[in-house]
């Protein structure tokens, strides 16, 4: 057996389809040293590495047939990961990819107006009586977009909700 592990082999996620696609396909290879430490109810699993002790979260893909695949991530209490873990790096990758093409059709623009949302300093949007953030939420709450996705985010991972 050897006595080194591949975790360094392999960097954070770019948000792209291929990245994640490639991942789901190395992850058989990743997990050969790493040990399970936790599972979520959500289907989420924590592993180390029983040669570095990288922590690894393993989520499923859901637009990729919902395929397991593994991604790094920080340093964590079991229980605090319990209780909610990291997002997942492909819900990341479809939820951007939805938010934009959004956007390329809709282009929200600040009015004049305030917001009409008690305790909200921001402008209305033209056409609107909500800013773009509380407008957003409200189009996610009808399933007009897609729900932000569930997890702690954590570096080098963002999205924004322009
Ligand atoms: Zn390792
Ligand atoms: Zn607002």
């Amino acid at each position: 057996m050897s006595k080194s592990c591949t975790c360094k082999k392999y960097s954070a996620l770019k948000l792209t389809r291929d990245e994640i696609s490639i991942r789901i396909k190395d992850s058989r290879k990743i997990k050969k040293h790493l040990i399970i430490k936790s599972k979520s109810d959500k289907g989420h699993h924590l592993y180390v590495c029983e040669i570095c002790q990288q922590l690894w979260q393993l989520s499923s893909a859901w637009n990729w047939g919902g395929k397991d695949y593994l991604f790094k991530i920080p340093e964590i209490e079991i229980e605090d990961w319990n209780l909610e873990p990291f997002i997942s790096p492909a819900d990341l990758v479809i939820f951007s990819a939805s938010m934009e093409s959004y956007f390329e059709k809709n282009k929200l623009v600040d009015s004049e107006n305030d917001c009409k949302r008690e305790e909200c300093d921001k402008k209305a949007i033209l056409k609107d009586v909500l800013c773009k953030t509380h407008f957003i939420e409200s189009l996610q709450r009808f399933g007009l977009l897609p729900k932000s996705p569930d997890g702690k985010i954590f570096e080098p991972y963002t999205y924004n909700v322009k």
